[in-house]
């Protein structure tokens, strides 16, 4: 990888912006479950940097953007845990032992998670292993890729006119099938349904919201690499999705409802794609040139 680490001047402003924000000190022996967004590292949180500037050891999961590593002061271990569909992964067990072991050795230890830790991400397992363990630890919120994704995409979560209420749900459960879950009060329940992990039942889970009422020709979207430089986004309908996700690149969001039509006025990234759609890097500010 890449340990193309910022410079010193770089690094105070880092540590300077904890300063100003008066953000908590990240001591040894603690582990810090951060969030890192859904890929633009402009997305994760400044509690999130500075998890990463102060770290001894980060070990990062399978989606985290790692551009973001650059922050890691020079000589912090930066290992790879990760758990991918379909690839070669770390066991669930393995990372929380690791977790338990780095901090034991009075090490800062941060796990670094795309999206949020908390949502759909076992964030919530690892942090009751560390409890369990008696090891003090912090969560970092980051924003989840059924919001932060959705809004790159140029599709609102939420709407006056569209929707109250939203769903998120994972088309995964830990057996690796499509959860059972009461589809009826699912298609009932919110207008708009954010789909994660839920490539593969796709078509399965569109016909079952069709099944239980939903239009044929509601509108849905496939958002892959959600913020990453190859962002994409394919508009399509309830009973297309399956189709359209067996085409689509993963890892990708999917969402249901009419909020989607929205894209049509607010996508306001596709409105920059003229100069480049690389969401990271349009107009990329220097911390040398910020004073
Ligand atoms: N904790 C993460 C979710 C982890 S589950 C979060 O809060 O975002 C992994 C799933 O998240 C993927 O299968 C996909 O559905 C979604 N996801 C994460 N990052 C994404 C991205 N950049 N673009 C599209 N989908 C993404």
């Amino acid at each position: 990888m890449d340990r193309d680490l910022i410079n010193a001047t770089e690094r105070a402003a880092v540590q300077r912006l904890a300063v100003v924000l008066a953000l908590p000190a990240f001591e040894q022996g603690w582990v810090w479950l951060a969030g890192a967004g859904p890929g633009d590292p402009g997305l994760v949180t400044a509690l999130g940097l500075h998890a990463i500037a102060g770290a001894d050891v980060i070990l990062y999961a399978a989606l985290v953007n790692e551009t973001l590593l650059k922050l890691a002061r020079p000589g912090a271990e930066l290992i790879y845990a990760g758990k991918r569909a379909g690839k070669r992964s770390c066991k669930q067990s393995d990372i929380s032992r690791t977790l338990v072991s780095l901090a034991r050795k009075n090490k800062r230890v941060l796990r670094l998670k795309g999206g949020d830790p908390f949502v759909f991400g076992r964030g919530a397992e690892e942090a009751l292993t560390l409890a369990r363990a008696g090891v003090p630890f912090r969560v970092v919120p980051g924003v989840t890729a059924g919001i932060g994704g959705l809004a790159y995409a140029g599709i609102p979560a939420t709407h006056r006119d569209t929707n109250h209420v939203v769903t998120f749900l994972t088309g995964h459960g830990a057996d690796g099938k499509l959860p059972a879950l009461d589809w009826a009060a699912i298609a009932r329940g919110s207008p708009t349904i954010v789909l994660y992990m839920a490539r593969k039942y796709a078509g399965e889970i569109a016909a079952k919201l069709i099944d239980a009422g939903r239009g044929a020709d509601e509108p849905a979207a496939i958002v892959s690499n959600a913020s990453f430089a190859d962002q994409s986004v394919h508009v399509t309908t309830l009973d297309e999705l399956g189709a359209a996700a067996a085409e689509s690149a993963a890892p990708a969001i999917l969402v249901i409802g009419e909020n989607v039509k929205l894209r049509a006025g607010l996508d306001w990234l596709g409105a920059l794609a003229g100069k480049a759609l690389e969401p990271g890097k349009l107009n990329v500010v220097k911390l040398s040139d910020a004073g």
